[in-house]
């Protein structure tokens, strides 16, 4: 349902018009700024539902740094941000879709040799939204072929709604069906490339990248028929284009630049993550033993979690120890050695350890997720919900933190706040009607008090209040 309703989003915004202020572009007058709104967040919440979009902490704040980092080269998108996921998907691809949102396949992470790589290709995909490419097509078809566009949106509504892909609404084959409707022209690709190279050289990146990674995707593509095919198929790397990114690098100075270690450690933890524990462990052992892995750190890393997915905690704890100077210098390496405690069931060392992580690496998500789902496992409500609404006061747009605020008061028997912070967990996860809906269940809670009726009835009008404006956007 909610994908026929993004279809119909989509094809709405054909007709309709005009929020957006005028830049002097006629592209701003097919979308508004309220449509692409109401696009976004029904796309975060299919993202946020679909099982194959990556729900890790860790490597989603990588991410979302990695993304701040380049939306700060580009002046336009310091006010309005844009939100990324990741798709577990080997194919290499990354998409910019409307209302700013930009999908990443593990495929892209893997694929990219550094960091300034896997930053070129997002850097381009930010450049394909700040030059407004995907409204611009939009404004094509509604002008010159508006009936095709037509049937090509309910071609879209259809293959949406296909049962096999009910419960994925992220997959690639839809993904690419969004993709293939609204093609960018070679005219955008080099005006994204041109973009995309301005925001990797202001956010300090090597803008070398842009062609070494274009080259090896191009390179790959001789070879198999695989892996590199879908960013190419969408975004098609002609030799007119590596010309002009070249004659554009002539004029930039050569700039070395060091990867964050997390880059080579979120590499890792996927690969420990995927297939078989057992095919994992032999293949980084034989990378340790060879020197042969591009980051000998790494490879202990995604060991130990190898051996841990394996159930073999004396091997993980080895590895671990391969590595344990690094707690210090990266918080990723702290929550694998919380993740041993946890499957050796050293429950007060856990408390220790994520303390005192917290002090060297202050907010970092996973401690405050795990130590969390540590005292509400062990029933210490009371030290949950102190560490929760300390956390709220600095990160109070976080869904699981109500998601873990309102468990804790769910164990406390507190109706009326269980109910108030799953209203805010839906909220967050961009399911309004949902969050009315448990913000109704507070109100009637037997234990909330005239002033907590009065708040929650408060809220609950400013929800609705947004049920309503979406509603009237067509
Ligand atoms: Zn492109």
């Amino acid at each position: 349902m909610k994908k026929i309703f993004l279809a119909l989003i989509l094809f709405y915004s054909f007709a309709f018009s005009n929020e957006l202020p005028d830049l002097g572009s006629s592209s701003d007058s097919i979308i508004s700024a309220f449509q692409e709104k109401k696009i976004r967040m029904q796309l975060l919440y299919q993202a946020n539902q679909s099982p194959t979009v990556l729900k890790d902490p860790e490597i989603n704040a990588y991410m979302e740094r990695l993304g701040k980092k380049l939306m700060h080269g580009s002046s336009l998108l310091q006010t309005d941000p844009i939100s990324f996921f990741i798709i577990q998907d080997r194919t290499i691809n990354a998409f910019a879709m409307l209302g700013r949102v930009i999908g990443v396949h593990t495929g892209l992470i893997y694929a990219a040799n550094s960091e300034s790589e896997l930053a070129s290709v997002l850097a381009h995909e930010i450049a394909h939204i700040t030059q407004k490419h995907l409204p611009r097509i939009i404004e094509a078809q509604s002008k010159d072929t508006f009936k095709t566009s037509l049937a090509m949106v309910f071609a879209l509504l259809v293959a949406r709604s296909n049962p096999q892909l009910a419960n994925a609404a992220m997959q690639t084959a839809q993904a690419s069906a969004v993709q293939s409707t609204l093609d960018f022209t070679r005219e955008h690709e080099k005006e994204a490339d041109r973009e995309g190279l301005k925001i990797l050289s202001k956010s300090g990146f090597d803008e070398r990248a842009f062609i070494s990674f274009f080259r090896s995707l191009d390179e790959a593509n001789k070879f198999s028929s695989g892996a590199a095919p879908s960013f190419l198929r969408t975004h098609p790397i002609t030799l007119d284009r590596i010309s002009d990114i070249e004659d554009r690098l002539t004029q930039i100075p050569y700039k070395q630049r060091e990867d964050e270690l997390s880059f080579a450690l979120v590499r890792a933890k996927l690969q420990a993550f995927e297939g078989n524990p057992s095919a994992s462990i032999s293949l980084l052992k034989t990378n340790i033993r060879n020197k042969s892995g591009v980051n000998q750190d790494a490879d202990h890393f995604a060991l130990a979690y190898a051996y841990l997915r394996g159930g073999k905690l004396k091997q993980a704890q080895d590895s671990f120890d391969q590595i344990k100077h690094l707690q210090t210098v990266n918080p990723m390496v702290n929550e694998l050695k919380a993740n041993l405690l946890l499957k050796s069931d050293k429950v007060n060392e856990l408390e220790k350890h994520y303390k005192q992580a917290l002090l060297t690496f202050p907010n970092y998500k996973a401690y405050i997720y795990g130590l969390a789902h540590l005292y509400l496992s062990t029933n210490q409500i009371k030290k949950a919900m102190l560490l929760l609404e300390e956390y709220e006061s600095i990160q109070p747009y976080d869904a699981n933190l109500y998601k873990l605020l309102a468990t804790a008061h769910s164990a406390n028997g507190s109706l009326y706040l269980e109910h108030k912070n799953l209203s805010e967990y839906f909220y967050y996860n961009f399911d309004l009607k949902e969050a009315a809906n448990q913000m109704g269940l507070a109100i009637k809670s037997v234990d909330a008090n005239f002033y907590d009726k009065a708040r929650a009835e408060q809220r609950l009008k400013e929800i609705q209040g947004e049920i309503t404006l979406y509603d009237n956007i067509q």
